[in-house]
């Protein structure tokens, strides 16, 4: 049955489609490009479930995207022969907002009225997007494999409802048909349309076809393609412009912005594979989400396999978007294959070589961009040395911490610039981890190394004590908590305040025990302390115990 119905947008919906029409306004041609990324995602889709079910291509197995418009009926449209929805994919997918981005999203927006044109491009519009040009929007689809008589139509204005009803729809895939606002007029044009498909999607590797039209600018029987239709990733560095890598990460990354930076290698041995991968400008809003959608798309000899593999990519790289296409694996591996799958491996740890030797040459080359990178994801990659002994060193050498060298709370001071700067006899790297940035910078802990001019690490993030759980040491030179344990300073010690910091003990040995005794069941052990210069006393953690900080942290989770 055709039964029609009206259905309500989620109220947010609605939100989000005023503030996103109101925003791209001057950005209105980004429409074409969300909708032909959907409908190339579709016939990627489609190409992935047909590997196991022939029968879905129904006997056509070219897939393409075609765009056409019609200046009477003031419509432009967009349709693909790809996978296509059925009812129930069509509510959830473009009826409310169901993933959790999108509520994320929305989440973020009504805390920060103040940044909603940033929000809206850092999370990317997809569909909506259709309603910046169009005050109603048509999407006729059917699902691959489904009969005809299972065609479904959502139309909506864009303010609040849709309806759905079903029909017949011989054709396979999905069609969108906007129906332009009178300022959107100007989409009604073929060179114009051309243009916007040149430049935002010619990466696409499938064709996107318009049809021919002669001298006059009539309309023939033709078709013909319009971008370059070669997968992007396949095609040499050199014949590749800046423009066509960001447009390309725009639409596998499915962000709206810019990438900060990019690397594209072919590998070629005893395994053949290309990757393509990028770094983001932003932390997207599920970075701590464990069901996160987005990562590195997998490919076999071009054929798309699946979106967001995870076994390519460890946990503290998880930020980074692309492609990875390889020769050699089989077209029918699954999630549970590439589990256990040497191959995999094999590209997993080149591509994590590769990626850490770019951000080390980033920081080399561009301490700009890489500074912008540490504030958006430094926190991510301190779950490195947990997660990758192996490359331990090679991560610590891309940290950066506040330091006592120049008092303030930028993260900009390398290990190895900290080493470069250590005292003659200093053999230790002295760090302190506390709660924020004040905490750290005041601490009298700290005492004894300003007067002493010895430089300290100040860490504050919350990933820090954990982090530092892991780390012995860097470049041979052990780390050292300057809140920890008796203050060991090896040779930087000065022989002469050691034996006055011995005769103090000996002097004050009935104060220390009338101490200890008023404070018993408080603190373990009251000592003398040479570590303080201006502080009269400070509290100490014993060497094996945890820090402060963390002691709090977990205090505050209910242990
Ligand atoms: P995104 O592409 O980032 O997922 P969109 O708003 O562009 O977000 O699209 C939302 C969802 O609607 C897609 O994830 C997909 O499931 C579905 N969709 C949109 N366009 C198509 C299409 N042409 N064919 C099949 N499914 C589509
Ligand atoms: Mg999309």
């Amino acid at each position: 049955d055709a039964h029609k119905e009206t259905l309500s947008f989620q109220t947010e919906v609605k939100q989000l489609l005023q503030l996103m029409i109101h925003s791209l306004y001057s950005n209105k041609e980004i429409f074409l490009r969300e909708l032909i990324s959907n409908g190339s995602d579709a016939c990627d889709k489609l190409r992935f479930e047909a590997l196991s079910d022939d029968a879905l291509y129904e006997g056509e197995t070219d897939l393409k995207l075609r765009v056409d418009f019609d200046p009477e009926a003031r419509t432009v449209t967009v349709t693909d022969n790809g996978i296509g929805m059925n009812r129930q994919e069509v509510m959830e997918n473009i009826g409310t907002i169901a993933s959790s981005g999108t509520r994320k999203f929305l989440e973020a927006l009504s805390e920060d009225q103040s940044q909603t044109a940033q929000l809206i491009g850092q999370f990317g519009v997809g569909f909506y997007s259709s309603f910046i040009v169009a005050d109603k929007v048509t999407v006729e689809t059917r699902r691959a494999g489904l009969g005809a008589e299972h065609g479904v139509r959502w139309e909506s204005a864009g303010e609040g409802e849709y309806t759905l009803e079903t029909v017949e729809r011989p054709e396979r895939g999905t069609c969108v048909t906007l129906h332009l606002r009178e300022d959107a007029e100007e989409f009604l044009d073929d060179f114009r349309l051309r243009n916007i498909i040149k430049k935002y999607s010619d990466h696409i590797s499938l064709p996107i076809l318009m049809i021919k039209r002669d001298e006059e600018g009539k309309p023939t029987d033709e078709l013909e393609t319009v971008n370059k239709a070669s997968a992007l990733w396949t095609r040499p560095r050199d014949a590749i412009s800046d423009e066509e890598y960001t447009e390309f990460y725009k639409h596998v990354a499915h962000d709206f912005e810019e990438p900060l930076s990019w690397l594209h290698n072919k590998v070629e041995g005893t395994q053949s594979y290309t990757t393509l991968f990028y770094i983001p400008k932003r932390a997207p809003f599920d970075l701590y989400d464990r069901d996160k959608r987005y990562g590195i798309k997998l490919y076999v000899k071009r054929v798309f396999i699946m979106d967001d593999a995870e076994q390519l990519m460890p946990n503290y790289l998880r930020f980074v978007r692309g492609v990875v296409d390889s020769d050699d694996l089989p077209l029918n591996v699954s999630r549970e294959i590439l589990q256990r799958n040497r191959q995999i491996d094999t590209i997993r740890n080149g591509s994590v070589k590769k990626i850490l030797g770019h951000l080390e040459k980033l920081a080399k080359d561009e301490p700009e961009k890489y500074s912008e990178f540490w504030q958006a994801f430094g926190n991510v990659l301190k779950e490195g040395p947990a997660e990758d002994f192996g490359n331990k060193e090679k991560i610590a050498k891309l940290f950066r911490f506040a330091s006592t060298h120049n008092d303030s709370d930028v993260q900009n001071v390398s290990l190895d610039e900290y080493i470069e700067r250590m005292q003659e006899k200093q053999e230790k790297i002295y760090y302190i981890t506390a709660e924020s940035y004040a905490a750290a910078k005041n601490s009298p802990h700290l005492e004894l190394f300003r007067k002493k001019g010895i430089e300290v690490l100040l860490m504050y993030d919350r990933v820090d004590e954990w982090m530092m759980s892991f780390m012995d040491e860097y470049n041979g030179k052990p780390f050292v908590s300057v809140a920890k344990g008796a203050l060991d300073l090896g040779d930087l010690e000065d022989k002469e305040e050691k034996e006055k910091a011995e005769q103090a003990e000996k002097d004050y040995q009935s104060l220390l025990e009338r101490m200890q005794k008023v404070l018993e069941g408080k603190v373990k052990e009251v000592k003398v302390s040479h570590r303080l210069t201006d502080s009269p006393s400070c509290l100490v953690v014993s060497e094996n115990d945890m820090a402060m900080s963390m002691q709090k942290l977990l205090k505050q989770a209910g242990h």
